[in-house]
């Protein structure tokens, strides 16, 4: 029968209980699976062109690690990932991942993008408790430049959910493919050259689990061990030269806590943002999670950080410009003491530079560049990524690195100019100000003084931080109109 395809490695997942197989429509495969927490779940998998190599290895087992391992799935007969941390109960927090605790915002881009890779996920997030943000602009309140932006109609949707509950969700879909084996307590230790050091073939790791160390051969490995990385130093130690690295120090500082969301909390809101503008250093975030939660976090630049003790916290919060979010948790009791974060810099590593690179190896996600969190892209730059690898994988495997390093660093162009440049606006923060740094760090504060009076000169905005838009968008004719009339015609302008 055309329709069924043998899976002779479903054994090799002892807990996973597979009750219904496959129905091949067109080219689409249909799998019904009973994973391990007895959640059903949809996997779409589109049949791709053929496999490009036989084995490959992916390091660590985050967002970007489960995103890059899903692609892979359809361009190699096995994907092996190695996590050097013991998975935690679903939904909880893990060691190697401890920025899960913390306010974690999926930006719209990146819910699109895994939404094609696992069809279904967000209806699965909101099934197991996650919050659907029906309108990024109705149902958030932003602050910016001492008002709240106008609200309106953006079309933007979201979703409200923890870092751990999506990580689980998505961990537990690719744990789902048929040829992806997820092995915990594995930490990755060196890699294995060949050809004269040309190619990696393999990677060295130990797992604790079994106390032992142990050699896997991979027609690939990719590295998503974070922004800890070791492929430099690895790289040094074959001989080659490591990427330049690129250093934007913030000194940010992140400061959480979380609290039960009760209907009568500012009902038709699903969050407000608090964004700092120099000389102020503080933010603030309320967001609606999962499990009738919100994550309420203090953010603060160059070293302007949180208290950690809750009478602290709570001043921290009493002192953001408005009073929405104390008001919210003042009467409540915290779920938890307040958790601290210190982020010290964006970092990007141009791997893209390099003169020379292995053949069989790539590095991406935050191992490539993390940014600074507030700006919430780490997880959509993942998964751009993703499908970057998933389109440079259709031309095979020779010359894979340089060509997926050059889409990468596009990708990464667009998140860390905006990134960058924003917190270059404060003149404490070290870094080379071009004339085009200085002209949009202006013209995006005129953009949010009309964003006060104006919906759509907001969703502009909101547009591109959510990646759904380019940021030359913000300099639409009628958006530059907008914030002409709002800032140098007050006669004209509106006084909302
Ligand atoms: C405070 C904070 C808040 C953030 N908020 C947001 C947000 O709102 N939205 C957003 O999109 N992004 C956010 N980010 C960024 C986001 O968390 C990351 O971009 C995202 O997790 C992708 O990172 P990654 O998978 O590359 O690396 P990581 O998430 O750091 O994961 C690396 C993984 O590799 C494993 N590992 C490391 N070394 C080894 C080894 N040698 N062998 C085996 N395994 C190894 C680790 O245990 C870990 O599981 C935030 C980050 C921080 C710090």
């Amino acid at each position: 029968m055309p329709g069924i395809i043998p899976h002779p490695v479903y054994s090799k997942f002892p807990t996973a209980n597979y009750d219904l197989m496959f129905l091949l429509r067109t080219e689409i495969l249909i799998l019904f699976f009973k994973i391990p927490e007895q959640q059903k779940a949809v996997i779409m998998i589109e049949k791709k062109s053929g496999p490009a190599g036989k084995k490959a290895v992916v390091i660590g087992a985050s967002m970007a690690g489960l995103l890059a391992a899903r692609v892979m799935a359809d361009h190699f007969e096995q994907v092996i990932m190695l996590e050097r941390d013991r998975f935690p109960e679903p939904g909880s927090n893990r060691k190697g991942v401890p920025q899960g605790k913390h306010t974690h915002v999926f930006l719209e881009r990146g819910r699109q993008i895994m939404e094609t890779y696992f069809p279904g996920l967000t209806s699965e997030l909101t099934g197991k408790g996650a919050v659907w943000i029906n309108d990024a602009s109705n149902n958030v309140s932003w602050f910016h430049s001492g008002d709240f932006h106008k609200q309106g109609q953006s079309g933007i949707s979201g979703i409200g959910v923890s870092r751990p509950t999506l990580e689980t969700s998505v961990r537990l879909r690719v744990s789902a493919l048929s040829n992806v084996m997820i092995m915990e307590k594995c930490r990755v230790l060196e890699l294995i050259p060949a050809d004269s050091n040309q190619r990696i073939s393999g990677i060295r790791f130990f797992n604790s689990g079994k106390d032992a160390e142990t050699t896997l051969m991979a027609d690939l490995v990719v590295d998503a061990s974070g922004r800890g990385s070791r492929s430099p130093a690895w790289m040094e130690k074959l001989g080659y030269q490591p990427p330049e690295v690129e250093k934007i120090k913030i000194d940010m500082g992140y400061t959480t806590c979380h609290f039960h969301r009760k209907p009568d909390h500012i009902p038709g809101r699903d969050g407000i943002v608090f964004l700092a503008t120099p000389p102020e250093k503080r933010l603030g975030v309320i967001l609606a999670q999962d499990r009738d939660r919100w994550v309420v976090t203090i953010g603060g630049y160059l070293g302007d950080h949180a208290p950690t003790d809750y009478p602290g916290f709570l001043q921290a919060v009493r002192d953001l410009p408005s009073p929405e979010i104390y008001h919210v948790i003042k009467d409540e009791v915290p779920l938890e003491h307040p958790v601290p974060y210190k982020f010290t810099a964006n970092q990007r590593h141009h791997y893209e530079k390099l003169p020379d690179f292995p053949e069989g190896y790539l590095v991406l996600g935050d191992a490539l560049c993390s940014f600074n969190p507030i700006y919430g892209q780490g997880m959509t730059v993942a998964a751009m990524e993703a499908g970057a690898l998933d389109s440079c994988l259709e031309n095979g495997l020779y010359g894979l690195a340089g060509r997926f390093f050059t889409k990468a660093s596009k990708i990464i162009d667009l998140a860390w100019d905006s990134a960058v440049g924003n917190d270059l606006s404060y003149p404490e923060v070290k870094g080379s100000r071009t004339l085009m740094i200085r002209f949009l760090n202006w013209y995006i504060k005129k953009l949010h003084i009309a964003a006060h009076k104006d919906a759509a000169v907001s969703i502009a905005f909101l547009k591109v931080i959510n990646m759904v838009a380019p940021p030359p968008s913000m300099m639409h004719p009628g958006i530059i109109w907008r914030i002409l009339k709002h800032n140098f015609v007050p006669t004209i302008g509106s006084k909302a």
